[in-house]
């Protein structure tokens, strides 16, 4: 009869080593695909955040839109060079203003803000 349990036993501790063994790669696959499941929603919620963003409204100048007036003309201070070497290379730079004639960049739609419509009956 003793012969039986050390059978059984030895099959009960390799096999529970077996089976622990085995929950363990499960729980790890499953920890792994949630983790790229979390990643995977981060990153569509980015996207999806970022295609809500407007553009930045910067103009081909380089230059924020805030910098342009009301005809286009662009207010910026910019660095021009005044004196060049013989390769060409700027060696002065003097202040004047950005010479963009007209914003190119993209235009911010206007904010406008409305109430939410109610019933007050
Ligand atoms: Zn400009
Ligand atoms: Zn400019």
């Amino acid at each position: 009869m003793n012969w039986i349990w050390i059978v059984l036993i030895l099959f009960w501790t390799g096999g529970f080593a077996w089976l622990a063994d085995n929950a363990r790669t499960a729980l790890r696959n499953r920890h792994e695909r949630k983790m790229e499941l979390i990643e995977a929603a981060k990153q569509e919620r980015l996207a999806v955040e970022a295609a809500h963003q407007p553009p930045e409204p910067v103009c081909g100048c380089t230059h924020h839109l805030a910098k342009h007036d009301k005809q286009g003309l662009c207010h910026e201070r910019v660095e021009v060079p005044t004196a060049w070497d013989e390769n060409k290379k700027p060696l002065r730079y003097e202040a004047a203003q950005c010479n963009c004639q007209r914003y190119v960049g993209p235009t911010p739609l206007s904010q406008v803000y409305a109430e939410d419509l109610t019933d007050r009956a």
